[in-house]
């Protein structure tokens, strides 16, 4: 199983870029998506985790549907690293088993591994290939500025906390140019796709 990871800041474009390679017929698997479904309303993680904060925190993190109150366990985990650090190391090997999973049903030629923080969490080692979205800072910040309407001051911090764009460049195998309009990407798609193609 050929698996290609595909990485890049916020806003950089890793979605306009993955629903171009899936109208290629390649399955995406992305890490974002599975991190929401491991937490999702009557998953044992969850259960585990609503159980332990209630515990050590006196806080219940979930809503009356059962769901997961984002903002409250962010808050904690912001204000607490003991708390950060054992919420990965339950969700982490979650989130993981799940990608292993979904990465193996994958019935296309190659499967992609789409994750913002694919090197930093280590994922990358679950890939032949890393592919980075690279666009300049300035762009990252108007076009998910324009996306999501948040403080620019916010994106900062949340760039501030990725990592940087050379240590991102330095990782990367292979490379799409983001930094003009949506029509360029399709060429740099079309070959890669056709690398891709031949490893397989
Ligand atoms: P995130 O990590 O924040 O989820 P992302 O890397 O998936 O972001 P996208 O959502 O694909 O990035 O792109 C960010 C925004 O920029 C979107 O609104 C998208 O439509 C727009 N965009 C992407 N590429 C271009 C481009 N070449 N020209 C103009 N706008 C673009």
């Amino acid at each position: 199983m050929i698996v290609i990871g595909i990485t890049g800041g916020i806003g950089s474009g890793k979605t306009t870029v993955t629903n171009l390679f899936q109208a290629h017929g390649i399955v995406v698997v992305d890490a974002d998506v599975i991190a929401r479904e491991v937490v999702e309303p009557g998953s044992p993680l969850l259960a585990h985790i609503a159980e332990y904060f209630a515990k050590h925190y006196n806080t219940d993190l979930l809503d009356t549907s059962g769901q997961l109150i984002r903002s409250k366990l962010r808050e904690i985990i912001f204000a607490d690293n003991s708390a950060k650090q054992w919420l990965n190391e339950h969700m982490h090997p979650a989130i993981r088993d799940e990608i292993l999973s979904q990465l193996k049903a994958a019935k296309s030629p190659y499967v992609m591994l789409s994750a913002p923080l694919l090197l930093e969490n280590g994922l990358d080692k679950l890939c032949q290939r890393v592919l980075v979205i690279d666009i300049p800072e300035a762009l990252q910040l108007e076009r998910t500025q324009q996306r999501d309407g948040v403080a620019q001051s916010q994106i900062e911090a949340i760039i501030a906390a990725q990592m940087s764009r050379e240590e991102r460049l330095i990782k990367a195998d292979d490379i799409i140019d983001n930094s003009r309009d949506t029509q360029s990407l399709t060429p740099q798609v079309e070959h890669l796709h056709q690398q891709y193609l031949s490893l397989v």
